[in-house]
């Protein structure tokens, strides 16, 4: 599945946001590709707009693509994306309380898409929800499965939540800061459980996330976006020996380093608002390496040299075509 120069904007009373700008991204049977950034780049938005959940209005998807299947998302009858939301393509959030409902026990949430999207009867739906919660590592799963969430720890929630994503065997699995409100040991086991389900399933793994550390260890490709645009793009290993944009650069410049006598650098400024993008390349008031024509043309992606598939929207890369004012 892909998605192809797509751009999602809010209508807004402070005038037009645009959260997503031309965005094209691959996703591939088997391989994670990491979307990372900080917040309010326009990661969840790409993501929500995967499964077309933005409200429109004040939402607009005013370009582009999403293609699954031969078939353009964005285009498809409501009715068909309620089949293929939570089927095919699913999605993990990172706050599991808010999309687990705490009046139902988490069998009948995880058999729900099954019932639904399946065919099959309750009993049939609650013999592969177990299933499901057996594969995701939940502890006692035959008690758990009559229990609330109330009653489960944040890591159960959340392998709970990755159960009922995982019951109908998605092609596509979009997972939003999956282990963000979790401790770090948890965390671990979590990324551990999605990379050994996309082993024993081949789905595509969209992982949304603005922790580097994370991306090195699971994904096998990264796209870094910045306000609303993606300006580095390549596989995980040649992003971490050879970053290119200086954004990428100063993202990894601030992680904590092997040397502990290193001193971390932060990137200076801050992101923009998204109502509120620069002209040329959004990233020149915070560049140390900005030059004039920065401030006002935008970098197309252009070939690392010497690298292999990578790409990055920087003029540091290219030359403006002659002619362009
Ligand atoms: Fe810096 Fe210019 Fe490259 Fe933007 S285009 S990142 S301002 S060098």
């Amino acid at each position: 599945m892909h998605i192809e120069n797509l751009s999602t904007l809010f209508h807004t009373d402070e005038g037009v946001v645009p959260a997503v700008r031309n965005v094209n991204l691959k996703m591939e049977r088997g391989k994670t590709l990491a979307l990372v950034g900080e917040s309010g780049c326009g990661k969840s938005v790409t993501a929500l707009s995967v499964l077309r959940l933005i409200n429109t209005p004040p939402g607009e998807y005013a370009s582009g693509k999403v293609v699954f299947e031969d078939e353009d998302l964005l285009k498809v009858p409501e009715q068909k994306m309620e089949a293929i939301r939570g089927n095919e393509i699913s999605m993990i959030f990172q706050e599991p309380m808010t999309s687990l409902n705490p009046i139902f026990t988490i069998g009948n949430q995880v058999a729900d898409p099954i019932v639904l999207h399946q065919g099959k009867t309750s009993e049939e739906a609650r013999a592969l929800a177990l299933d499901a919660l057996k594969q995701v590592g939940l502890p006692s799963p035959a008690q758990r499965i009559d229990q609330y969430p109330h009653e489960l720890s944040g890591g159960m929630k959340q392998r709970v939540m990755i159960a009922m994503a995982v019951a109908c065997k998605p092609k596509l699995l979009i997972a939003d800061e999956p282990t963000t409100a979790l401790d770090a040991t948890v965390q671990a086991q979590i990324l551990e459980l999605l990379d050994s389900l996309q082993k024993k399933t081949d789905m595509a793994i969209l992982l949304i996330t603005h922790n580097l550390g994370i991306v090195a260890q699971y994904a096998d490709r990264v796209a870094v976006m910045y306000a609303g645009k993606v300006i580095e793009e390549a596989p995980v290993e040649i992003l971490f020996e050879t970053p290119s944009h200086p954004y990428t650069r100063g993202l990894l410049n601030s992680l904590p380093q092997d040397d502990p006598g290193k001193k971390l650098e932060a990137i200076p400024g801050s992101v923009p608002h998204p109502g509120y993008i620069p002209e040329g390349c959004a990233f020149h008031p915070r560049c140390s390496k900005v030059m004039p024509h920065c401030k006002t043309l935008l970098p197309p992606q252009f070939p690392i040299p010497e690298s292999k598939d990578h790409k990055a929207a920087c003029w540091l890369y290219g030359e403006p075509e002659e002619g362009t004012p």
